[in-house]
């Protein structure tokens, strides 16, 4: 086993947590970036984390953090979650974010 697995199996459910002091916004590069949970077990389950300065969201699925420039994402994967977890993202979100939101 690599040292970084044993160290990622140590730090257990911090992890992610962690993982939010080095992540920077694909787009514009800024740092630090909003973590906002919406489903935790071991692990953080389900989640967003937004960028307050374009206000581009990327979501956790799956404890998988997708961290993906717009022309990678899918409207038709990216508004269902959103839909989902709409009453747990912050409404400026829901109505401004990047790229996708539902005030259309
Ligand atoms: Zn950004």
């Amino acid at each position: 086993m690599s040292a970084l697995a044993n160290q990622t199996r140590a730090e257990g459910r911090n992890f992610k947590r962690k993982l939010m002091d080095i992540l920077a916004c694909p787009i514009d590069k800024y740092y630090p970036l909003e973590l906002h949970v919406f489903q935790e077990k071991e692990e953080i389950v389900d989640g967003v984390i937004i960028c307050p300065k374009c206000t581009r969201w990327y979501p956790i699925r799956d404890e998988i953090p997708e961290m993906l420039p717009d022309e990678l994402r899918e409207e038709k994967d990216d508004v269902p979650f959103m839909k989902k977890w709409k009453d747990k993202f912050p409404s400026k979100i829901v109505k401004e974010g990047k790229p996708f939101n539902l005030s259309k």
